[in-house]
């Protein structure tokens, strides 16, 4: 008998990939996780039904939520994520020569725990000695801090749940606080094929506090309609113009995607002018 794994990305909409192996399922305090072997894509993270990061593809979704603001920022030296427990975040983050300290808040210990298990590739940067893995809400941590960070990256699960504050105005504004006075914010805003009421929240959230706020996108095969949108927020440097120019090994990101990522779709200009 064949085993298939689906995720419901709209009511009328399945995404489907057989799977070899059931690694590990459970409920958490905060959500259903799941890990499944696929064929197509290698190792698999769902919470709540919702595809996180695969073996095959997650190399996409990792360098983008990342560089753009790290390549952008000349001193990114202390760097946040909120969320991201799977690691993948956290390994270019540590990576980048500019950065010193990466710390990662992520509310659910299990999801780390299952990228220890599971995702070597993930969670090798858990040992990396700049990073810093804390276990708490990324709402509360945020409130706590002022002035420290040069970048914040917002690598949540979609605004249900845990993460549904993650998307709202006082937690854009708790972020400026807790940016220097040239810092940056990135945050994961969904697709916009399905998702334009997330992108238009997050977009007129960060808008109302970030003097610049721009959109980019990035193709990624796994989440849903394939085309990933990503918003960031910047109190200083235009986060389209890459300053650093070190040598990293990119698998999907070059200078010029840097700049090309911010190019938008006619229906995706729309989406963020009709949100502010
Ligand atoms: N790349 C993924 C995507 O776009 O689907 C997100 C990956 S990562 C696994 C998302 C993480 O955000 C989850 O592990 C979840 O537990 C965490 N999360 C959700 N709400 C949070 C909160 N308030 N504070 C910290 N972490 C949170």
């Amino acid at each position: 008998m064949e085993l298939w794994v689906t995720e419901y990305q709209t009511p009328a909409l399945g995404f489907s990939c057989k799977a070899s192996e059931t690694l590990r399922v459970k409920q958490t305090a905060f959500q259903h996780l799941a890990v499944v072997v696929t064929e197509q894509f290698g190792k698999m993270l769902l919470l709540d039904g919702m595809v996180q990061t695969t073996e095959k593809d997650e190399f996409v979704y990792h360098e983008m939520i990342t560089m753009i603001a790290l390549n952008a920022h000349p001193a990114p030296e202390n760097v946040l994520i909120i969320g991201g427990g799977d690691g993948g975040a956290l390994r270019e983050v540590v990576r980048h020569p500019g950065v010193s300290r990466g710390t990662l808040v992520e509310i659910d210990e299990e999801v780390a725990q299952a990228s220890r298990d599971f995702f070597p590739n993930h969670s090798c940067s858990f040992n990396d000695p700049k990073a810093r893995l804390i276990i708490a809400d990324g709402i509360q941590f945020i409130k706590d801090n002022r002035n420290a960070f040069d970048v914040v990256i917002v690598d949540s699960t979609e605004p249900v749940g845990p993460a549904r504050a993650l998307f709202t105005a006082p937690f854009y504004e708790s972020v400026y606080q807790a940016l220097k006075d040239d810092g940056m914010l990135v945050v994961q805003s969904e697709s916009p094929f399905f998702n334009e009421d997330v992108i238009k929240m997050a977009y007129s959230g960060i808008n109302e506090f970030f003097p610049i706020t721009k959109l980019y996108l990035a193709a990624i095969p796994t989440y849903p309609s394939g085309l990933w949108s990503f918003t960031v927020g910047s109190k200083y440097y235009d986060p389209e113009k890459p300053v650093f120019t070190g040598e990293l090994d990119f698998k999907y990101y070059t200078p010029e995607i840097h700049q090309a990522a911010f190019e938008l779709p006619a229906f995706v200009k729309k989406i963020i002018t009709e949100g502010v």
